[in-house]
């Protein structure tokens, strides 16, 4: 249960210095200026967070995962490369934690500039949609830790959900989908199946994804 890890109460209390202690070698180095960017939510094994890592060496990314078992692995995972490669990785970092709830403990206001739904459980049965990491409800949230022009990606090979996960963001006030020539130059988009474990295994085995990459909009008067 959500008792047995840790919770900042708000986003000042996040630890930098023990996620990224190359850029924060010190608690007090927490007050420098530089925020965590990038967030991959539910990130399973931690490809995704791997790969970026070296595509954006500046800037800092998490990923949230639930289960202790992986996120203890994603975590050794990212010890390990950075000590094979010397001034790598020290970017990137897990925390175990359920973002359907602590989502605002991490993040500030306009804090992120993407994040990432890559293959989230479906949940179908559940009542309510209340257990679906996108949902109108959740959106909201996102939508005030995105930075206007932020963007959040998620892919799934279950065609229901991908429609849901579409419909929400296309009826949300505060996202709109990139074009197809958007999609096209942003080198993140091919990394969503590629880059991570459920979608290597989904193209191993032949299958579809549904993709909805939207923008955090920049509310009118404010560009
Ligand atoms: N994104 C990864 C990928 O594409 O390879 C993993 C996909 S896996 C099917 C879904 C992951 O989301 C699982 O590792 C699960 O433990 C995690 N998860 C489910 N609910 C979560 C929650 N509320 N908070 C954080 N992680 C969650």
């Amino acid at each position: 249960s959500d008792s047995h890890f840790p919770v900042p109460t708000s986003p000042r209390h996040v630890d930098y210095s023990l996620h990224y202690p190359h850029f924060f070698p010190s608690p007090e180095s927490n007050s420098c200026s530089q925020k965590i960017e990038f967030a991959d939510i539910g990130c399973g094994f931690g490809g995704l967070l791997i790969s970026l890592a070296t595509l954006f060496p500046d800037t800092l990314m998490i990923g949230m995962e639930l289960r202790d078992k992986v996120t203890e692995y994603v975590k050794e995972r990212i010890l390990a490369l950075r000590v094979s490669n010397p001034g790598q990785y020290q970017n990137a970092s897990v925390v175990r934690t359920n973002s359907m709830k602590y989502i605002p403990n991490y993040f500030e206001k306009a804090q992120l500039s993407k994040m990432f739904f890559l293959f989230p459980d479906p949940h179908f049965k559940e009542k309510n949609h209340r257990r679906r990491v996108i949902s109108p409800f959740l959106l909201d949230e996102y939508a005030y830790a995105i930075k206007p022009d932020g963007i959040i990606y998620t892919i799934t090979d279950v065609e229901e959900l991908g429609e849901w996960m579409k419909s929400c963001l296309e009826d949300h006030p505060m996202f709109e989908s990139l074009t197809e020539e958007e999609l096209e130059a942003d080198p993140v988009v091919k990394l969503l199946s590629s880059a991570t474990e459920e979608g290597q295994k989904v193209s191993r085995n032949g299958g579809q994804t549904f993709k909805a990459v939207y923008r955090r909009i920049v509310p009118a008067g404010q560009s």
